[in-house]
């Protein structure tokens, strides 16, 4: 269409040490009209959602896509990507791409124009799971979940069952009856998996080594839910986190311990904004500074690459604690994977990624967790260590499935530290 440049205003006339810099030689172009298009409103259907407005700022430069995970393993995904396709109309909601995004910050991070999955995903994922268009296998655990308070399907009555079957000395805050100097809230994970339950009869003994005065809530607790939330069960999250801010202030708790850096991130970015204002640390960054006051016994001699959580590194800002626990551990020779902390690969659990592996497999060339396991397998690690309850079984799957067996073990960091206690 021609352009009226009789519409156009001119600029003011500029000189700068007797040049006019609005002169023609510095035009590259005319002046001219940009239209801009949305064939099918494809584009204003994510940014019209609140918190899906930073998907229109793309000004698709491409840093997104080398540091993404998914398109790493073979995913065609990314910020950008999903940008051109809404140009071209093609549609979020009812896209794959959609379910892909395992919320794990990398894109974020080197984003120049700040277009942010963290919030663009839940919120679209929300107006997905209100218009009943969820994967199956998710929407299979957002109801045992709701159902049974885990994403396990376990029963709320035998989420303290770790303590009597691993021989732990812990204590409900319910037994207790008194303020205790803070509240372990254990999560679901390390209550119900047989190797998340080995990490927390590790940290019981670690606690209780340390004399730390600590309880837990037992069948009381509930799932943080910050993995639902992400995955768009806007409404599970808010439910649980209500029903669990109101224990925590029956009890009277003004610190909680987490295993889990998801629930870390619920506790310290989303319950605030419930009501539920508490002091929370994760237990590498708990356990780091207390190291010299532990009598190791064994030295381990292995060689260990530490493998950085999303929500604990990335989204929180740990990154030293957990290296400094490791450190701390004698005869551990700690050698780093090329992708390492601020630009650390994702094990694929996050943002609902921990319930759709199936979906997944469809969508990538390889699991994320075996892309992350076959880079540790490259440093001659015989250890990977972990401190998030997802990255023990999806890593230890990995390692069979890449025929790794033999090669690697999965250790999360407190169970090296138990092995090295005697
Ligand atoms: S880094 Fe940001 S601006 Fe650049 S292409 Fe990706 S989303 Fe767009
Ligand atoms: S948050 Fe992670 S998985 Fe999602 S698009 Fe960004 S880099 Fe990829």
């Amino acid at each position: 269409m021609p352009v009226d440049k009789s519409q156009i205003k001119e600029f003011e006339k500029a000189v700068v040490d007797g040049i006019e810099l609005t002169a023609d030689w510095n035009r590259m172009f005319d002046q001219r009209v940009v239209f801009d298009y949305d064939p099918n409103g494809a584009m204003d259907k994510v940014t019209d959602i609140p918190g899906g407005e930073s998907m229109g700022w793309c000004y698709q430069c491409g840093q997104c896509i080398p540091v993404c995970p998914v398109d790493i393993a073979g995913g065609d995904y990314g910020p950008l990507k999903i940008f051109r396709k809404l140009q071209q109309g093609i549609e979020l909601l009812p896209d794959p791409d959609l379910w892909k995004c395992t919320t794990c910050m990398n894109c974020l991070r080197v984003c120049p124009k700040a277009v942010n999955m963290i919030e663009i995903m839940p919120a679209t994922r929300e107006a997905a799971v209100l218009d009943a268009k969820v994967p199956k296998e998710l929407q299979d655990v957002f109801e045992s979940t709701f159902e049974y308070g885990n994403p396990l399907g376990e029963s709320p009555r035998k989420r303290a069952d770790w303590v009597t079957e691993t021989g732990s000395t812990v204590s409900t805050m319910k037994d207790l009856a008194r303020p205790v100097d803070m509240l372990w809230f254990v999560g679901s994970y390390p209550s119900y998996h047989a190797r998340g339950k080995d990490a927390s009869r590790a940290l019981a003994k670690v606690l209780n080594l340390l004399g730390a005065d600590f309880g837990i809530l037992g069948t009381e607790e509930k799932d943080d839910c910050d993995s639902f939330r992400l995955a768009g069960e806007t409404g599970l999250f808010e439910e649980f986190a209500e029903y669990n801010i109101k224990t925590f202030k029956k009890y009277k708790v003004k610190k909680i311990l987490l295993t889990d850096p998801h629930a870390l991130n619920a506790f310290r970015k989303e319950y605030p904004k419930l009501g539920g204002d508490f002091e929370v640390i994760h237990y590498s960054t708990f356990l780091a500074p207390l190291m010299d006051k532990l009598d190791f016994k064994k030295k381990l001699n292995y060689k260990v690459t530490f493998h950085d959580p999303c929500y604990l590194g990335r989204h929180n800002g740990e990154f030293d604690a957990p290296r400094n626990v490791l450190k701390a551990i004698p005869g551990i020779d700690l050698i780093e994977m090329g992708r390492c902390r601020e630009n650390s690969y994702c094990c694929g659990g996050g943002g609902g990624g921990m319930w759709l592996d199936g979906f997944m497999s469809d969508h990538v060339n390889e699991r994320l967790s075996e892309k992350r396991v076959r880079e540790a397998v490259e440093t001659g690690a015989d250890v990977l260590a972990v401190c998030c309850p997802y990255e023990v079984s999806r890593f230890e799957d990995a390692v069979k499935s890449t025929g790794n067996e033999g090669k690697l073990i999965v250790r999360d960091i407190v169970e090296l530290m138990e092995e090295a206690l005697g």
